[in-house]
């Protein structure tokens, strides 16, 4: 399972961020980045809602 950023449609309104903090980050540049060392199944709803909820379908999730 992987999770994709789009980074020039990120608005950085860290919708990811508030969902699931410990996988998003919002950086000093108003992107999200993807911070979890690594991604495995539990993560999966907060990795799903995060992608439903983006504003800017900037997430995509892979796998
Ligand atoms: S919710 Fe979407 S637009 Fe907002 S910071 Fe996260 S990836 Fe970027």
């Amino acid at each position: 399972m992987e999770v994709r950023i789009d980074t020039a449609a990120c608005a950085g309104h860290g919708v990811c961020e508030a969902l699931a903090p410990h996988i998003f980050e919002v950086d000093d540049e108003g992107k999200a980045q993807v911070v979890a060392q690594t991604l495995d199944e539990a993560d999966r709803v907060d990795v799903e809602n995060a992608v439903n909820q983006c504003p800017e379908q900037a997430l995509r999730l892979i796998g």
